[in-house]
């Protein structure tokens, strides 16, 4: 009950033009100390990252760029705790993840990281409402709960008349809108979304970055963005940008400068 209320009154602020969240410093939720993480090819090494160092803090909204093969991918993977580096460090909350057994990284991951793609990645022959309750499945959660729950995160992103629809049976923009409710199942503190409009349209994108910009801006969420895309990338508040697996440039956005000096 209180959690479905919650989620209401979330659905209203979102959709509400005050905007209340003020963004505070934040302690590092993700840390990527000199990762290297190098591919073997048969007889081919192929370093995707040479030694990527970047820090993502509680509330901050960071977009990802560079070149296609610049190992946009392999660091999210890397910042997701998809994948282990070949060489350096991964900390998440302080904690470096190679210390973790495989197990409890899953568990961590799946409680605190929700993961968006560029395909979707829905289950196709489940309907948008148990593909929302699924990740809440991983996590022990009651089955009652899991689905209100989704019914509320469905309704939050505008789809609560088509819950019982398939994935085949909605728009690549709805299809979206599922999967960002699906990332929001178990209240992760961050959310990771490699291209996530790549597949979209300009318009449906621009509605699917106002979503994960409201969650960045109205309900605190930690966001990690990987685009192409310089307008999708002028949501966030820090723009990294790759080149041959290590960051070459960061850029602030002069639009939230206020937010920035309010973070220093
Ligand atoms: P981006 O997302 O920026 O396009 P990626 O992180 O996908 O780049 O890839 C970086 C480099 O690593 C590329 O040269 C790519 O071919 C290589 N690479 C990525 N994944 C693998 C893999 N699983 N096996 C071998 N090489 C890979
Ligand atoms: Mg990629």
């Amino acid at each position: 009950m209180a959690v479905s209320d919650s989620m209401a009154s979330a659905a209203k602020s979102i959709t509400a033009t005050h905007s209340g969240h003020v963004k505070k410093t934040g302690k590092p939720v993700i840390e990527l100390r000199d990762v290297w993480k190098v591919y073997r090819m048969g007889e081919v090494e192929v370093p995707a990252l040479r030694g990527l160092t970047l820090t993502v803090r509680e509330g901050e909204f960071v977009a990802i760029m560079g070149p296609s093969g610049s190992g946009k991918s392999t660091s999210m993977n890397m910042v997701g705790c998809l994948d282990v580096p070949t060489k350096g460090s991964v900390l998440l909350d302080g904690n470096d993840i190679s210390t973790l057994q495989e197990s409890d990284l899953a568990q961590i991951r799946g409680k605190k990281i929700g993961f968006i793609f560029q395909q979707f990645n829905l289950v196709m022959t489940l309907t948008a409402l148990e593909n929302v309750m699924l990740p809440m499945v991983f996590q022990g959660i009651p089955k009652e709960e899991r689905v209100s729950k989704a019914e509320s995160l469905l309704a939050l992103v505008g789809l609560q008349d088509r819950i019982n629809h398939r994935p085949s049976e909605l728009s690549g923009g709805q299809q979206q809108r599922v999967a960002i409710a699906r990332s929001l199942a178990n209240d992760p503190q961050m959310i990771l979304a490699d291209e996530p409009t790549g597949n979209l349209d300009s318009t449906t994108g621009e509605s699917v970055m106002s979503f994960l910009t409201d969650l960045n801006k109205k309900r605190g969420k930690t966001i990690v963005l990987v685009t192409h895309d310089e307008h999708v990338a002028s949501h966030a508040d820090r723009i990294e940008i790759l080149k041959d697996g290590a960051v070459i440039k960061t850029k602030y956005n002069p639009n939230h400068k206020k937010a920035k000096v309010e973070n220093a």
